[in-house]
């Protein structure tokens, strides 16, 4: 086994990183994106979990090759704009010692000469979904996540939408029910999305969580109703040919169906959208792996 530089002579192999929250999965492909290997592993403190991953590619990069490139798919707030200084740390999260951790150093340090691509994990899912997933052939869509956070990568034109840092969706301010008191779960924002309808939302606002929530239970109803607000908006503003709706919450089969409906009345079918116009994806638990290496390609 090698870490060195690439030569002509040898195999060369990408790298990739999904950096969730709780877990990190890490992939070993084929320069044309084929998976050869994969792992995952809880996400622990910084310096150990990344110090997992480099013993991960050390370990099972095949003899005599190396690693050219690696994409990583980062939980965020990260800094994803490679122009600026705090390219590829992670911000102001509230996740126990990652602000400020450095996701680039433990690599080139273990891999001198890596090119390394770092984005939001999202716009990882959202890159995979449109390479053979739910937004396979289409140029323009938007994936979301509604798990413990709410998140969303935008592609638009093929290209991730970036600027100043990155979207976040999660926290586009979103009109509260009349009849909904709850004071929301985000501690920045008293009604943006990811403090009325993600997981944690649901389970503080019911006591339960939300795979444990029946389908007659009326936190459906609300559910359905803030997300299909949130599809409005998305809608509006974007103008996208798709919306992927993933994440945990999501696994609940008779939600996505309210949504639609939902949508449709809000929307008084005013932009005449096609049926599978907001879908659940295609790629499950491999979406970000699969953007990660698309990423590093
Ligand atoms: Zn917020």
């Amino acid at each position: 086994m090698s870490s060195k530089v690439t030569t002509q002579n040898k195999n060369t192999y990408l790298g990739a990183i999904e950096a969730g929250g709780t877990k990190i999965i890490c992939a070993i492909a084929t320069p044309q994106g084929e998976i050869l290997t994969q792992t995952r592993f809880p996400t622990c403190d910084p310096e150990s979990t990344l110090q997992e991953a480099v013993h991960f590619f050390q370990k099972n990069l095949p003899l005599d090759s190396s690693l050219t490139s690696l994409g990583i798919g980062t939980f965020g707030p990260a800094g994803v704009n490679p122009a600026l200084p705090n390219y590829g740390e992670i911000l102001a999260t509230p996740k126990q010692g990652w602000q400020g951790a450095n996701l680039i150093k433990p690599f080139t340090n273990a891999f001198p000469g890596l090119k390394i691509t770092i984005d939001t994990d999202v716009n990882a899912a959202a890159l995979g979904e449109g390479i053979n997933g739910a937004a396979k052939d289409l140029d323009s869509y938007v994936y979301i996540t509604i798990g413990t956070g709410i998140g969303g990568g935008v592609v638009i034109n093929n290209q991730i939408i970036k600027g100043h840092l990155h979207p976040e969706i999660g926290h586009i301010s979103i009109h509260q029910e009349k009849s909904d008191t709850y004071t929301g779960a985000c501690p920045f924002h008293a009604n943006c999305i990811e403090g009325l309808a993600s997981g944690e939302a649901i389970f503080q606002r019911w006591g339960q969580k939300a795979e444990n929530l029946p389908p007659e239970h009326p936190a459906w109803e609300l559910q359905s109703t803030y997300l299909a607000s949130l599809c409005q908006t998305l809608t509006a503003v974007l103008s996208p040919q798709r919306i992927i709706l993933g994440g945990g919450v999501m696994q609940q089969s008779h939600l996505l169906p309210l949504i639609q409906q939902k949508f449709l009345t809000k929307s008084a079918n005013y932009w005449q959208l096609p049926p599978d116009y907001i879908i659940t994806p295609k790629l499950g638990t491999q979406s970000g792996i699969i953007g990660a290496i698309q990423l590093a390609m």
